[in-house]
């Protein structure tokens, strides 16, 4: 028998985001074209058109240098890549960190946040007296949108031990704030297409003047000897257009912060023993996570799947092994309480309609599971 299935609303865009019509166009019309970008000829010269289109709109988003910009297969690999660069040096890195920048580094050295998700500078400035070779801090967490104060803490680090470099995971910054990677002057920023409706599988390494990397692939001569292998020509361009339109859609995305607040709202009307965490540090406009303290997240996705939306538990990339989040560990959060923590994200497709229907399907779970709540 044919079961009738609800459509699923989709409030889990910091795991991957929709993937905009526009970039699908671009996309197929080059998958149907022939031609590598390492050949001479006209076909080759094409798609070495399309990749190096894509770099000046990678540059764009991030106001830098096309020059800059290597393309890479996402951001764990742009990650890892500037991380194992490092091996075996003084590294640092933020304690709320994606498993790409922490399980690529796993000697560095963890800089505390505070309570409320932000990068605990003071902390730092003790810490930077040991003059590290690296420092990644991400400039958005993918948990709770929190964002940090990525120059202030490229400011400190420039006074106090100027030879150090600094890498910052920008993936959910990207489409959601403006980032200027000149302005921030970091050595090292990371990008994935499919964080703001670009594909998935494609990402990107920008690198200023002078910062080196140890290559992961050997082969080709790709991406100025930094990273063999034939591109990957339709991702690219996707990822190109995916970039130009974030950067038109930036001020609508805003937008969003209006729909975030009026869930947390509705939510904490019903429910006061409900946490927020990250409420009063700034954040990007499309994330909250949010935990029912001794109800686990896994009680609540499902229950909400079963209501037709989709969100997450903590971090998406983990999401299939069941351990509190590190970040909400790293800020101070009671293991019970962070068991219990979904995070919602909202994209550039997400209407009020869908957001009044994951408010109905938050309070229909809740009246069932209101006496399991912890105080
Ligand atoms: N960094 C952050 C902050 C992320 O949220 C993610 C994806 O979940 C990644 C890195 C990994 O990106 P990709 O999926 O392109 O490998």
């Amino acid at each position: 028998m044919d079961m009738a299935k609800k459509p699923q609303i989709y409030m889990d865009c910091n795991a991957t985001m929709p993937i905009k019509g526009k970039v699908v166009d671009a996309m197929t019309n080059i998958l149907k074209e022939t031609g590598n970008a390492s050949s001479i000829h006209g076909a080759g010269r094409t798609a070495r058109g399309h990749i190096e289109a894509a770099r000046t709109q990678i540059a764009e988003l991030c106001a830098t240098n096309p020059a800059y910009v290597f393309f890479t297969g996402g951001a764990t690999e742009s990650n890892n890549t500037v991380l194992k660069s490092f091996q075996g040096q003084n590294i640092f890195i933020s304690a709320i960190e994606h498993p790409s920048v922490m399980d690529a580094a796993p000697g560095a050295q963890k800089i505390p946040v505070s309570p409320d998700g932000l990068i605990d500078l003071n902390q730092l400035e003790i810490m930077l007296a040991q003059h590290p070779a690296l420092i990644s801090v991400m400039l958005v967490n993918n948990e709770t949108g929190v964002i940090q104060p990525v120059s202030d803490i490229v400011r400190l680090v420039r006074k106090i031990s100027p030879q150090t470099r600094i890498h910052t995971d920008a993936v959910q910054a990207a489409g959601r704030i403006p980032i200027d990677f000149s302005a921030l002057q970091v050595d090292y920023l990371s990008l994935s297409a499919h964080k703001f409706g670009g594909p998935q599988g494609v990402g990107a390494l920008i690198m200023a003047p002078g910062a080196k990397i140890e290559k992961m692939f050997h082969g080709g001569g790709q991406e100025k000897r930094q990273r063999a292998g034939t591109e990957n020509v339709a991702a690219i361009a996707g990822f190109g257009v995916a970039a130009t339109l974030a950067m038109a859609d930036m001020a609508a995305f805003q937008n969003l912060a209006s729909l975030r607040d009026r869930i947390e709202a509705a939510l904490t009307a019903a429910e006061p023993r409900l946490k927020i965490f990250g409420q009063t540090a700034p954040r990007v406009a499309n994330t909250t996570q949010l935990a029912l303290p001794g109800v686990t997240a896994e009680t609540q996705l499902m229950a909400l799947d079963l209501g037709g939306v989709a969100v997450s538990s903590g971090s998406a990339c983990s999401s299939g092994t069941i351990k509190a989040s590190h970040v909400l560990e790293a800020m101070g959060v009671k293991p019970e309480t962070a068991m219990g923590a979904l995070r919602i994200s909202l994209g550039w497709s997400t209407t009020e309609n869908e957001v009044d229907q994951l408010i109905a399907a938050w309070l229909e779970m809740h009246g069932r599971i209101k006496n399991k709540i912890a105080a």
